[in-house]
């Protein structure tokens, strides 16, 4: 039997859990999740190799409808990149409502030509499990998809029914990766996740979004790697809150990223962390690109 391998683009507004499905598929943790929207600010590929088949998952930023600021049109302009080219494209709704946020992917969804699979989400929240038929007959009128899975990202509720779907859109073709890689993404970028992911949690509501990590440097020899970031914020005043009465909170932040880098790297990790404020750095393209989102 020959090889399969394709790509397909996971889409949807923030917070639908889009990196829950994207974990829960992979069975690893590699794109971040938070209750916080807008954690997901990359474009990470996961990729799954199994039965002959390779998919290659493009984890899209959401799309935002307000474009005021460069790092908003640059995570527009990455979501909408990711659907070109690819073999299908899963659209991860929410179960509880449909926001205009949601009718705007679909927008963009109508520009492109790869089939769309619309899951439907965090049915786990649903108590008469009678509502959701209509639901999805109401939803089928919106759009030609392929068809309309409901799944619990969180449970792993038809998360399998769901994955054999996807592989049927894959096309004949040599494996793109290695069988056993699953992520072109370096360690430097899923080092500055970690540290972002707990700054997110440490943080909730006190922090936006404008926030961000540059790994400085980063040195593996023998079991230790010996990491160091800067976090970026906006205002002296966030400083003060990263970093905590006494540096409580860094140190906690700290603690917790480098359990998680040990994990992930499989070594023993000493992470520096700094913390720097950069004022208006979200507007400023050329900053922008000297972090590393460069959309070009
Ligand atoms: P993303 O922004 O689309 O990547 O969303 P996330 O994967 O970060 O998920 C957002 C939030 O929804 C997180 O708190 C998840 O734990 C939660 N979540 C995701 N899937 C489910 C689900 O199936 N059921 C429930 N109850 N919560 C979920």
């Amino acid at each position: 039997m020959s090889n399969r391998t394709g790509f397909v683009a996971i889409v949807g507004r923030p917070n639908v859990g889009k990196s829950t499905l994207m974990n829960r598929i992979l069975g690893q943790k590699l794109s971040i999740t938070s209750r916080k929207p807008q954690t997901t600010r990359h474009q990470i590929l996961g990729i799954k190799t199994e039965d002959d088949v390779q998919v290659i998952y493009v984890d899209t930023p959401g799309m935002h409808l307000k474009q005021e600021k460069a790092i908003n049109r640059y995570m527009n302009k990455a979501a909408t990149t990711a659907v070109k080219d690819v073999d299908l494209v899963v659209m991860v709704i929410d179960r509880t409502r449909w926001t205009d946020e949601d009718e705007m992917v679909l927008e963009a969804l109508k520009n492109q030509r790869a089939p769309v699979v619309l899951v439907v989400n965090k049915v786990d929240f649903l108590k008469d499990k009678d509502s959701l038929l209509p639901y999805l007959q109401e939803l089928s009128a919106r759009y030609p998809f392929e068809q309309i899975v409901p799944i619990s990202a969180k449970h792993g509720h038809n998360v399998e029914r769901l994955e054999n779907l996807i592989n049927s859109f894959i096309p004949e073709g040599q494996y793109f990766y290695p069988e056993d890689q699953i992520t072109d993404r370096s360690s430097r970028f899923l080092a500055a996740e970690l540290v972002r992911e707990k700054i997110m949690r440490q943080l909730g509501d006190e922090l936006p979004y404008a926030m961000t990590v540059e790994i400085e440097e980063f040195t593996h020899s023998g079991t230790l790697a010996e990491i160091s970031a800067l976090i970026l914020v906006e205002r002296p005043s966030q400083k003060r809150i990263v970093i905590g009465e006494g540096g409580s909170r860094i140190k906690q932040i700290g603690q917790d990223a480098r359990k998680d880098m040990e994990a992930m790297f499989d070594c023993k990790v000493m992470l520096n962390l700094w913390v720097k404020v950069k004022s208006n750095w979200s507007d400023d393209e050329r900053a922008l690109r000297s972090l590393g989102y460069d959309d070009r």
